[in-house]
């Protein structure tokens, strides 16, 4: 139990630490005084200080000490900027990045790849020559799908990784604890902080009994969704456990966490057991397999009488396949029922797409039983009577299923095989077959279905399944198909039923790694010069923040006050300017124009203080930051809610934001302003929100002796000579003062 064990077959300098979270899973049972589960045991294993950290779960905020980061290339961008900003030699935790999410989906594999390579080279370049700098992994267009490669060789059991993707928990079926987060929590990683997560509750889901015929794992998180709706697993981690465990494969347990976004979990695990061994094995990790065996009975698994705050039990020897959609992931439709409520529901009944693969669902085993149906089909003549899509979650596969014929079973049967990357999971779809506005319906063995993702089409209906029911759809071409109880006619002119699918879980000649597509970081990281051209108006260079001048603010005028919602997308939207998200200067020019000005209603139309004149909410900013004007943002209940992006939070940084000052925050924005220097200040009193005028100015003062749980004050400056003062909270703890001091966590780090 003492070796040393290499996390992957990659890095020679990340090591398995068992037995130090062993050990600090036993303090903490200690403490406790009670058996913990599996989630439990990983999270407090990787404590950043097990002796004192507060724990009560859905109430402490746990400070934690991940093995890993894992980053795609979209969200990527950002976070490497910004720890470059940082100025130190290299990460301190092992890192990879992966090339996925930006390659569109047109005619084909190779082209569509060759095609994505062209047009993102400035990105990829970036990336390439970063993380050769900061000794981080870089996957290459082309290798695949980061949850996938993930999966193949970094993922082990009783590790604890984030990833700026959320469905980074698909290396739950490994058995460890993998959650999405935002870049901002990457950088803090990266950059040796521990990484703050509210303690999760457990919400546990017994398997009992085993899956037979036409049912798959994906049927299990379908039925599950169903069960808990989109927002059942807020702030819980989901743990699987009960003797069905035991009866299906590590990448369906895979497709299973990976589906827990969906409900809104923090993230899913399943305990260590043998599946995970033969993947392990599979994949070249029989060490780590073998090491895993020698902690099996007291940190990889629960222990005797773990107590769940909530369980839920499916039994898969009754599980039903299911279909999920159109629209939203947890409407969830048992096989046997959705000929009618496909009917009373008037959605398109002609199946127009089938498309299997993505993240969630490309295992061999995925394939493999997909072909099997195909062939079943082909056996009596049927080929598809809907398009049909394939994507490979990573070469590896893609290799793997050249070699072994399913590749050409998909060809033959009229699919095309797409490059391995997200494309039409992420909208990345040159959709030809309809126009758009058209009402249709696709099935995809994809995880989410919200209106217009797929194919940016608000009148596509997008069901979600697992492949083997998708391909069975693509060949009956009817979404009333139900391949257990409806037959086919063959090309003699009879009835056939198509036999349930089967393969095989992991391929008997092993895995063919394909081409190379995996750049190591250099021995020599001196010589490597990052490239970003100073043109470009998709990267620019970060430039630390200035620190605080030491001073309380005074006379700073009010750049918005918003009325109503304000949630990330309102403060930074996406859609269009996700282009911009390594470039803070363009996208800034996005900031707040979704939010509503309260004086006059309307969304990016605010006054400027000096000159009277009305212009965006980018444009005034602009023009106080010309004259070194600094600002503040005024804001309603719940400010900055919705995702953890920390654009939200760099953009009013950057055009010179003072402090943003509401009635209350969400959490991750308010962490992310704090991160980014600006000072997020609370009302004690909320109706001094309706007394402030967005043509007053303010001064904020008891800055030079802010501390943890100390106010400030607000003192206000009305237009007509009038001042008047309100106390502001906050939420600052001694080092993060610091933070604000130095004038952004990034700061303080770069001055250790
Ligand atoms: Fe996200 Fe889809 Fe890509 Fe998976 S395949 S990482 S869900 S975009």
């Amino acid at each position: 139990r003492d070796s040393k064990v290499n996390q992957n077959l990659l890095e020679n300098y990340s090591f398995i630490q068992y037995k130090k979270q062993l050990e600090n899973v036993e303090i903490v049972k200690q403490r406790l005084g009670r058996p913990l589960t599996y989630a439990e045991k990983i999270l407090y294993g990787h404590l950043n200080d097990p002796h004192n950290q507060e724990i009560e779960r859905g109430v402490s905020y746990l400070k934690l000490r991940p093995d890993r980061v894992a980053c795609q290339d979209a969200t990527a961008q950002m976070a490497i900027l910004q720890f470059m900003s940082a100025g130190l030699p290299q990460v301190a935790t092992p890192t990879t990045v992966h090339c996925d999410h930006l390659i569109q989906a047109q005619i084909g594999g190779a082209k569509d790849l060759a095609r994505a390579v062209d047009l993102n080279k400035e990105v990829y370049d970036f990336l390439a020559t970063a993380t050769a700098k900061y000794n981080i992994g870089f996957w290459k267009p082309g290798s695949g799908i980061i949850h996938q490669i993930v999966l193949e060789n970094y993922a082990f059991p009783g590790a604890l990784i984030i990833g700026t993707d959320s469905h980074t928990p698909n290396a739950g079926g490994l058995g460890q604890l993998a959650i999405g987060v935002g870049g901002a929590d990457a950088v803090d990683v990266m950059a040796d902080l521990p990484w703050e997560l509210k303690a999760p509750k457990i919400l546990g889901v017994k398997l009992t009994g085993k899956m037979n015929g036409w049912t798959s794992p994906k049927d299990i998180i379908l039925k599950l969704a169903g069960i808990t709706t989109v927002k059942g697993g807020t702030g819980k981690i989901v743990e699987y456990f009960g003797d069905g465990v035991d009866t299906f494969s590590c990448t369906g347990m895979g497709t299973i966490c990976n589906m827990g976004a969906e409900i809104g979990a923090t993230t899913s695990v399943f305990p260590f057991n043998k599946s995970m061994v033969d993947y392990l094995n599979a994949t070249g990790r029989s060490k780590i397999a073998d090491f895993a065996k020698l902690y099996n009975n007291d940190y990889l698994k629960a222990d005797e009488g773990a107590e769940y705050d909530e369980v839920i039990e499916i039994d898969l020897n009754t599980l039903e396949p299911h279909v999920n959609g159109p629209f939203t992931p947890d409407l969830a439709t048992p096989i046997s029922k959705l000929k009618e409520v496909a009917i009373e529901n008037d959605w398109p009944l002609d199946v127009k797409v089938g498309l299997i693969g993505s993240c969630t669902n490309s295992s061999y085993e995925d394939m493999t039983r997909s072909a099997s149906i195909i062939k079943n089909a082909a056996e009596h003549g049927v080929k598809a009577k809907s398009l049909f899509t394939v994507t490979p979650g990573s070469e590896q596969i893609r290799a793997t299923i050249a070699r072994d014929g399913q590749l050409q079973t998909f060809e033959e049967f009229g699919g095309v095989v797409l490059a391995n990357a997200c494309g039409p999971c992420i909208g990345q779809w040159d959709r030809q077959d309809i126009k758009k506005g058209d009402k249709n319906t696709i099935v995809s063995s994809y995880n989410r279905n919200f209106t217009s993702r797929n194919d940016g089409n608000p009148q596509t209906h997008a069901f979600v399944a697992s492949p083997e029911l998708t391909t069975a759809f693509a060949i009956a071409g009817d979404l009333r198909f139900n391949p257990i109880t409806d037959k086919l006619v063959g090309s003699d002119g009879k009835e056939f039923l198509l036999q349930p699918p089967s393969g095989e879980g992991l391929p008997t000649r092993g895995y063919d790694a394909g081409e190379n597509t995996y750049q190591a970081p250099p021995a020599d990281r001196e010589a490597v010069n990052v490239q970003i051209a100073p043109e470009s108006d998709r990267l620019q260079r970060l430039t630390p923040f200035e620190a605080w001048n030491g001073k309380d603010a005074e006379n700073l005028p009010i750049l918005i006050k918003s009325k109503g919602k304000t949630t990330t997308d309102h403060i930074s939207m996406a859609g269009p300017w996700l282009k911009y998200r390594g470039h803070l200067e363009n996208i800034s020019n996005n900031y707040m124009i979704g939010a509503i000005n309260a004086e006059n209603d309307k969304a990016n139309h605010v006054k400027n203080y000096y000159t009277g004149e009305y212009k965006g909410v980018p444009d005034t900013a602009r023009d106080y930051k010309a004259q070194g004007q600094k600002w503040v943002v005024i804001g309603g209940e719940n400010f900055g809610e919705g995702s953890s992006r920390e654009h939200a939070a760099l953009e009013p940084r950057y055009l010179g934001g003072f402090a943003i000052i509401t009635k209350s925050f969400a959490r991750i924005h308010e962490t992310n302003l704090k991160k980014q220097g600006l000072l997020p200040l609370n009302f004690v009193d909320p109706a001094a929100y309706d007394r402030i005028n967005p043509d007053d100015t303010v001064d904020i003062l008891g800055l030079t002796t802010l501390a943890p749980g100390k106010n400030v004050t607000l003192r206000i400056h009305t237009k007509a000579g009038e001042t008047w003062e309100t106390p502001l909270s906050h939420t600052y703890n001694t080092e993060q003062i610091e933070w604000f001091k130095y004038g952004s966590a990034l700061n303080k780090m770069a001055a250790k």
